[in-house]
């Protein structure tokens, strides 16, 4: 039993993962009472930084857009964490493969031009196909850079999307069709370094190759470089500790090593949670949880429906994308750059970008002295594994997720011998590590991939599967990056404020006393 005077949450946050720090900054800027439960001894989930033997791992993203001025992460750190530093490294990503190897730089232009410089190369294709990039892209960010634009609408909203209007035209006929179809209408089908630079950008952001991808998504993800993307210096978890300090300064609670394993309605109608230190009261729950990791902590008599819906809403998601990973102390080669820099490793541009054939690596900088000891780096190196193969594997999945690491040895060794070469300490990691720390249920990561057709854009709003429960994260529109899922969990955080709001104001009525001022929702009991 929940003693009466406990305290009541207006929102209560299960998981600090991106999704649901954006939905507690939000909240709490809002004026609600939030507390934030998260089960790990640190924040950020799939984007955190760990320790083992002395050196900090990121334990999945690394390179993250959204840090410049004027974004999400950018103001949010200016304001409540001015100490965090941002290394603006360029070039940003090293593409290798067998045939070609790209230098990818901040600056589009100069990207541009190393395409040009490839021998054969269609020019004026080339440049058709950028600049068509570029202004679908620029109107879609525009939508990320200011997210008050993406659903849930104010009435103000119909008004600004009806005046940029024009801008949205260009998108009309790309819907439902794939980015490869765009390449062929430009004329760059068969432009093999082109299609292995957008296979291999498409694989890491829409989750999909460039035949797959719904074209729209894949055109903005194509402008995942320019868009305030860098290094967060400390390792990724810095930039979720920011977040978690700015929770902190707008007074929410943020208990970490307290996760959370069963929601109940009480009979007043605010929600239980049965926590590892006790229970805790609210009248709002932010699940920043897979579908069916929430179906999970539901009681299955009273919310048997939502379950089966819940469960469904996942299923895509757990037979889309794993990750292995090998995570690394290395000794640097003779020469190398002392920032933070990421290799993108091909092993054949031909064979699917997954299974160790497509290794991502990000090597801390020589800056970062607390991560590594002295003269050394860590590397965060990851390769997409299929879900569904590993489910029909049974018993054979380690010996699967094995060769898939093999593979990624095989990869780096070809394509980035002078780092093979330094690999001092390998600790492994698969999806059920991340199904085990991150909570993940069957180690799905990366949300639903942005395959082409209709279907990606029904559902662009906050999720409440039950009344006065919403998901946040990879699994809601737009997921599928530390940036993306911290603004899915700002909009979501709009709709419950709005609700909470609404619901003050009706209690007041009710019982005579003045509304509240906008924003300024509950507090606690
Ligand atoms: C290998 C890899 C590389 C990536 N690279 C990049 C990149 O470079 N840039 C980028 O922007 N994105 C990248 N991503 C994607 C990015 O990491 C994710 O999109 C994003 O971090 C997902 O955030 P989320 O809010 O959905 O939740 P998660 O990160 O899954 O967070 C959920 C949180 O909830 C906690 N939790 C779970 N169950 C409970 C419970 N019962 N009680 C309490 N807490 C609980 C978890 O511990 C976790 O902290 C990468 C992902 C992976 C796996």
């Amino acid at each position: 039993m929940t003693p009466r005077s406990a305290t009541t949450y207006d929102a209560l946050v299960v998981g600090a993962g991106f999704g649901g720090l954006g939905a507690a900054i939000a909240l709490a800027e809002g004026g609600a009472s939030v507390c934030v439960c998260e089960s790990l001894r640190y924040p950020g989930g799939c984007a955190s930084t760990f320790t083992r033997g002395g050196a900090r791992f990121d334990a999945g993203a690394t390179l993250v857009s959204g840090l410049a001025k004027g974004q999400l992460f950018g103001d949010w750190l200016a304001k409540y964490s001015p100490s965090t530093v941002v290394d603006w490294m360029d070039p940003l990503v090293e593409l290798r493969t067998g045939d070609f190897s790209l230098e990818i730089s901040r600056d589009r232009e100069s990207l541009v031009r190393s395409f040009l410089a490839i021998p054969g190369a269609p020019a004026r294709a080339i440049r058709g196909f950028f600049d068509f990039q570029r202004s679908i892209a620029a109107s879609l960010w525009e939508l990320f850079d200011d997210p008050t634009l993406l659903p849930p609408f104010g009435p103000r909203m119909v008004g600004r999307h009806a005046g940029r209007a024009l801008r949205y035209l260009p998108l009309l006929p790309l819907l439902g069709r794939s980015l490869g179809e765009v390449l062929a209408s430009h004329g760059l089908a068969d432009f093999r370094p082109l299609r292995t630079y957008v296979d291999a950008l498409c694989q890491i952001t829409v989750q999909c190759s460039a035949d797959e991808a719904e074209a729209t998504f894949a055109l903005a993800a194509m402008d995942y470089y320019y868009r305030g993307t860098g290094h967060v210096r400390g390792g990724v978890g810095a930039l979720a500790d920011a977040l978690v300090s700015a929770c902190t300064q707008l007074g929410a609670e943020v208990k970490l090593s307290n996760r959370v394993t069963a929601l109940r309605r009480a009979e007043d109608g605010t929600w239980i949670a049965t926590t590892r230190n006790g229970e805790l009261r609210a009248r709002t729950v932010v699940a920043n949880l897979l579908p069916s990791a929430l179906a999970a902590m539901l009681d299955s008599e009273a919310h048997a429906h939502a379950i089966t819906a819940l469960r469904a809403r996942s299923s895509p998601i757990e037979n889309a994308w794993g990750a292995a990973m090998l995570y690394a102390v290395a000794r640097p080669p003779e020469g190398e750059r002392d920032d933070a820099h990421h290799l993108e490793l091909v092993n054949d541009a031909s064979a699917p970008f997954a299974e160790g054939n497509h290794v991502f690596v990000s090597i801390s900088s020589a800056l970062e002295t607390e991560r590594a000891p002295a003269g050394r780096r860590v590397l965060t190196m990851s390769t997409h594994v299929p879900l569904a193969k590993l489910a029909r594997l049974g018993e054979g999945t380690a010996a699967y997720v094995a060769e898939v690491q093999n593979a990624m040895r095989a990869t780096i060794a070809a394509r980035a011998p002078e780092w093979h070469e330094g690999l001092e300490r390998v600790l492994p990691a698969s999806p059920r590590t991340f199904a085990r720390f991150v909570g993940r249920p069957a180690g799905a990561v990366g949300g639903l991939p942005r395959r082409a057709g209709l279907a990606s854009y029904s559902s662009l709003g906050p999720s409440s599967p039950l009344d006065d429960v919403w998901l946040v994260g990879d699994s809601v529109f737009p997921g599928q990056s530390a940036l993306a899922t911290a603004i899915g969990g700002v909009r979501t955080a709009t709709a419950i404020t709005r609700r909470l709001g609404a619901s003050v104001s009706r209690a007041e009525a009710r019982d005579g006393v003045a509304s509240a001022p906008v924003g300024v929702v509950a507090t606690r009991a």
